[in-house]
């Protein structure tokens, strides 16, 4: 590697070099996980590189090649598997300088890599009261690129399902990292190349997304006395095809009443339960019935809040995906959490049942392939590693998937196997494995056996001087 030649091939690109702010550059939310804490503290890159256009991107790109300079993408750093921490120093590539929004039609919208959501669909909602189908709960601060990068699904998954779902990205505009860079455009079945690979394989410079109608959604609580009625709730409502809704999201007690701190007024107790949901306006006289019928407590409907008192609430999308985590690590730093899936309501019960209290049960509603699935984000107050290992062995161990938050690479992270496409594709895009180096176990480690249950080591993480 050859940094000094590198920064004088960059001309007058935005170069920063302070230690104490790349290393803050360097970081993302990998400390939700006690093990990447200690396995990534020390970690950080040599400088931050942050392009203004995408001629720029191509500039730094083919000098990375040209020097050997390790190049991680980032866009706001908020990923939690330490996706966007460079493992083998060199150069942060810092994309938030392309926030442009490209063009508006009235079912899509096309942009730079990073634009913050929130930020786009303001723009969207203007000009044609459209807004992307679905969202991480960093919205206000995370980018378009590192949500199709990095990011999985959210707020409005469950009735859009998520990134990887044919249709929910229209288009890619990814620049190679070769001798010459190659701005490529990936349309349909290529999207999925670079769609979830944690910029392994290419720098997302646009994105062309498709658009659903906009509506001020109406922020929900519903209470009930049971984790598990919570979740046969929540259940339910995410089958009523005539019931809006954009979220909903069951959190077992005594989460709502430790954690929300804001909403506790609301809350009737420790031991209370509470599903938080979105609803379109229209959908709420029916919702209300709806919630009746099931014994439910109306707890809050922004709907029907004075105004004062809903400016001072965070929106409900807030309150879940891992904003309930971010919100419990606040309160108290020693939890954790999963990423789990339970194919059906009979094995939230054994979760549950098995767990109680050492792991609070949250559960995200999604559409995962057309089906309803109960997506896990339970809490889980953390005692060993060895035990979070067992507790990750019973899931599996009775058919629950779990995608791997304490890992950082996109096998252990995800499915656990080789995407051969991705692979494919950054020998191509990538031919000296200039990106993300470590994130990509195929890449570097073919033969892995992923069923060993053996935890892989990136060995350029510990030519850094790591512990
Ligand atoms: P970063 O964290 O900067 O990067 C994410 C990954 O993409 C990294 O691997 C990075 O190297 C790569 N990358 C970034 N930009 C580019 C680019 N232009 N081209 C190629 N690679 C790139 N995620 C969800 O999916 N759903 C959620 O609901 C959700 N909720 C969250 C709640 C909280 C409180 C937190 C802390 C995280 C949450 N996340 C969620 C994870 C994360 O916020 C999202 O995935 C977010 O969209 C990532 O965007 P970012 O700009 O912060 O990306």
């Amino acid at each position: 590697m050859d940094l000094e030649g590198f920064r004088a091939a960059l001309g007058d690109i935005p170069v920063e070099d302070n230690p104490r702010i790349v290393q803050q550059k360097s970081r993302d939310h990998y400390w939700y996980s006690p093990r990447l804490k200690s396995q990534l503290e020390h970690v950080t890159a040599a400088i931050v590189v942050s392009p203004r256009s995408v001629e720029e991107v191509v500039t730094v790109l083919r000098e990375a090649f040209r020097f050997e300079v390790p190049i991680t993408p980032r866009g706001a750093g908020t990923g939690n598997y330490g996706q966007a921490m460079p493992l083998s120093g060199g150069a942060m590539l810092n994309l938030m300088n392309l926030d442009k929004v490209i063009s508006i039609s009235h079912d899509r919208v096309r942009a730079q890599a990073g634009v913050v959501m929130e930020k786009l669909d303001e723009a969207t909602i203007e000009a044609v009261n459209g807004e992307l189908r679905f969202h991480p709960s960093t919205y206000r601060m995370a980018s378009l690129g590192g949500f199709i990068a990095g990011g999985s699904g959210g707020v409005g998954s469950i009735r859009w399902g998520g990134l990887r779902n044919f249709g929910n990205i229209l288009g890619l505009k990814v620049v190679t990292c070769e001798a010459e860079p190659r701005v490529l455009d990936l349309t349909g079945p290529d999207i999925l190349k670079v769609a979830h690979a944690y910029g392994t394989n290419g720098i997302i410079v646009e994105a062309e997304m498709p658009l659903t109608a906009h509506y001020d959604w109406v922020d929900v609580l519903v209470g009930f006395d049971d984790a598990y009625e919570a979740c046969a709730f929540a259940g339910q409502v995410a089958l009523q095809d005539g019931l809006l809704c954009k979220e909903i999201s069951p959190v077992a007690a005594p989460v709502p009443h430790d954690y929300f701190n804001r909403h506790r007024p609301f809350i009737k107790s420790r031991e209370q339960s509470v599903v938080l949901i979105m609803a379109a306006p229209a959908a709420m006289p029916a919702l209300a019935d709806f919630v009746d019928f099931h014994k439910g407590d109306m707890l809050y409907r922004g709907d029907e809040a004075a105004p004062e008192v809903k400016a001072k609430l965070p929106p409900v999308y807030e309150l879940a995906w891992n904003h309930t985590t971010l919100r419990g690590l606040k309160i108290d730093p020693t939890i954790t959490y999963l990423q789990t899936q339970y194919p059906n309501l009979e094995k939230v019960k054994w979760a549950i049942d098995t767990f109680g209290d050492e792991m609070p049960m949250h559960i995200e509603m999604t559409k995962f392939d057309g089906r309803v699935v109960f997506s896990g984000l339970p809490i889980v107050r953390y005692t060993t590693e060895e035990r979070l290992e067992e507790i990750i062995k019973l899931h599996e161990a009775n058919g629950c998937l779990v995608f791997n938050p304490h890992r950082f690479t996109l096998e252990e992270g995800g499915m656990k196997q080789t995407d051969r496409a991705q692979l494919a594709f950054k020998k191509e895009a990538d031919p000296s494995g200039i990106l993300n180096p470590g994130k990509m176990i195929a890449w570097d480690d073919p033969d892995f056996d992923f069923d060993s249950g053996r935890t892989w080591l990136f060995t350029g993480l510990y030519t850094l001087g790591a512990a």
